[in-house]
Parts: structure tokens; C-alpha cells; sequence
């Protein structure tokens, strides 16, 4: 029998932040340092070294740090050998730093095509995207992003943010103690995924 680190009894959503690490992560994980809550981040390998404080923090406070890509290119426009190289180099300057080795990650823009998949299955690497998706890039409106998830969000769901931008942080300045307050557990996309699916599969996208 699997134990968890939350309640299954009780409503578990996964919010997830890529492209960072930026200036703009601190804000989220003081927010979640102050209310509680555990996140993921679907980082750029690239961004790494510059961050590495944050992403030394984010690990500590049982968030996840997880592959997005090396320098966010389209996956699907690249050879099997650049797929891998990029997410190779990621995981590894991942690993370096929090001394885990990510076996999931998130393709940039969600993309993925057969090639992807093959790649993914061979370096043992789940493909993770979201179901709930603010378009958070696209606005600067805190507003527009927090009625989007609050009017959206449900038990079980993966919300799509980017911790590269103010409005971004300022939402979750509202939103998260707002969903502790609802008596919504905020939990890793690890964790919510192995609830829901158990182990994960190789070259396989998630939710499905
Ligand atoms: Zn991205």
C-alpha cells in the first residue's frame, strides 16, 4: 500500500511554474514558506547556474525542481541527439545541484511528436503537461490570472504557470493561501501523479 504526505480524503491540486528559475521564484517560495504548500518547477537548465540559490531552496522546502528544457527550444524541430543533449544537460545541472535525478519532464510549449516520445521513452523520462492552463504569459493582469485558476481549478488538477513574471508571483501571493483556506492541499505534480496513475511509464504523457 502507497502512504502519502497529504490527506487523499481531502481535494490535492499540483501547481506547476516553468521556464524559471528568475527573480520572480523567491516571491512564490515565500509565499509558500509563510502559508504552506509544496509546488513543482519545470526549470531551463540554462537558468540554472545563475539561480542556484533558489533552486538549492526550492529543494529544501520539499518543492520539486524538474526538467523543462536546456534553452526552451520547440523539441519536436530538433534531431533525437539535440532532445537529448537538451534534457541530458538539464537533468545533470539539476542533479548537481539538488542531488535528484528527474525522471519526468515538461516539453517547451507542450509539444511533443512521435521523435519526443521515442527519445523520452529511451532516457527513461515521463512527458508531463497541465490541465489547467491561466495563459499567465499573456496578461499582467493578477486578476485575470487568479479568477482563471480559482474559476477553473478542481480535485486532481495540474495548473500551468511560468515563474518568470511579476503578475505571476503577485497571483500567488492571493491564490495560494486562498486554496489552503478552501482545504485544497497543494502538493508536488510527483506526488499527484503517482496518486492518480501510480508508478510512471517511460515515453508516456500525463494526464491522460
Ligand atoms: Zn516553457
Amino acid at each position: 500500500m502507497n502512504t502519502y504526505n497529504f490527506d487523499p480524503s481531502k481535494p490535492i491540486v499540483a501547481l506547476t511554474f516553468d521556464d524559471g528559475p528568475s527573480e520572480y521564484t523567491s516571491r512564490i517560495l515565500d509565499t509558500l514558506q509563510k502559508h504552506g504548500g509544496r509546488v513543482s518547477f519545470f526549470v531551463d537548465g540554462i537558468r540554472i547556474a545563475e539561480h542556484k540559490s533558489k533552486v538549492i531552496r526550492a529543494h529544501l522546502m520539499d518543492c520539486e525542481v524538474l526538467c523543462h528544457a536546456w534553452d526552451h527550444p520547440d523539441l519536436t524541430t530538433l534531431s533525437p541527439d539535440e532532445i537529448k543533449t537538451q534534457l541530458t544537460d538539464t537533468i545533470n545541472a539539476i542533479e548537481a545541484v539538488t542531488g535528484k535525478v528527474t525522471k519526468m519532464f515538461r516539453p517547451p510549449y507542450g509539444y511533443i511528436n512521435e521523435t519526443v516520445t521515442k527519445v523520452a521513452k529511451e532516457m527513461g523520462l515521463a512527458l508531463i503537461n497541465w490541465s489547467v492552463d491561466p495563459n499567465d504569459w499573456d496578461t499582467s493582469d493578477v486578476d485575470k490570472i487568479l479568477d482563471y485558476i480559482m474559476s477553473n481549478v478542481k480535485d486532481g488538477d495540474i495548473v500551468l504557470c511560468h515563474d518568470v513574471y511579476d503578475s505571476t508571483a503577485k497571483a500567488m501571493d492571493i491564490l495560494i493561501p486562498e486554496l489552503i483556506e478552501q482545504g485544497c492541499q497543494l502538493v508536488t505534480v510527483s506526488e499527484l501523479l503517482q496518486y492518480k496513475y501510480g508508478d510512471l511509464e517511460a515515453g508516456v504523457l500525463y494526464p491522460h
